[in-house]
């Protein structure tokens, strides 16, 4: 991915990132249809194994997004949190807080019934922070979709100085 313009803005401490994650709950899911972008907004779940990021998702097994991801697995993500707009005695200086997330990965739509409850399990941790068991009926009713994250980068702006 391209640098960052506002290199001081960007967030490299695996902590700080482990934040983000955890308290944006909604992901901006990037496709491709053809030769037009589409984004969907999902919640999500995800692990971090060393710098390497896995996100899960769930949804219907029907739909655009799961039309779409069979047609190109590859997706683009963005996740934000810390949201508070700022005032400023001109309009250049009015602005907003965030802390945000955007990466590019590929998508497999898991088919495996253990896999898909894994899935599942760190979905719901990341979302609720609490531990949810699956039995097979729900599992096979649902998709189930993980991300390997590629490239990852995060950013935060924080409330200035007044
Ligand atoms: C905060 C939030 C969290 C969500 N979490 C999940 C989740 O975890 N899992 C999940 O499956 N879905 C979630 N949804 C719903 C999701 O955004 C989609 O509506 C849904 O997944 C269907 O997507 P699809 O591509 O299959 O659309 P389809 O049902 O195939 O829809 C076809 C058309 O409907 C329109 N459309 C679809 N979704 C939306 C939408 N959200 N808003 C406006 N127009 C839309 C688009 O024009 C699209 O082309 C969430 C929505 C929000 C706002």
């Amino acid at each position: 991915m391209n640098g960052m313009t506002r290199r001081e803005r960007q967030v490299t401490d695996m902590d700080e990132i482990i934040k983000i994650l955890d308290k944006a709950k909604v992901l901006h899911l990037g496709l491709v249809d053809g030769d037009e972008p589409y984004v969907v907004p999902m919640n999500y779940g995800y692990e971090m194994n060393g710098d390497k990021l896995t996100i899960w998702l769930h949804g219907a097994p029907q739909g655009r997004k799961i039309d779409l991801m069979k047609q190109n697995p590859k997706v683009f993500f963005e996740m934000d949190c810390d949201i508070t707009p700022f005032e400023g005695d001109v309009a250049c200086r009015y602005g907003i807080t965030y802390s945000s997330i955007m990466g590019k990965g590929t998508a497999t739509i898991v088919e495996d019934a253990e896999e898909k409850k894994h899935g599942l399990v760190v979905l719901m941790q990341t979302q609720t922070d609490k531990d949810f068991t699956f039995d097979d009926k729900i599992v096979k009713v649902v998709s189930v979709i993980k991300i390997d994250v590629s490239e990852y980068t995060a950013k935060h702006r924080p409330m200035p100085k007044r």
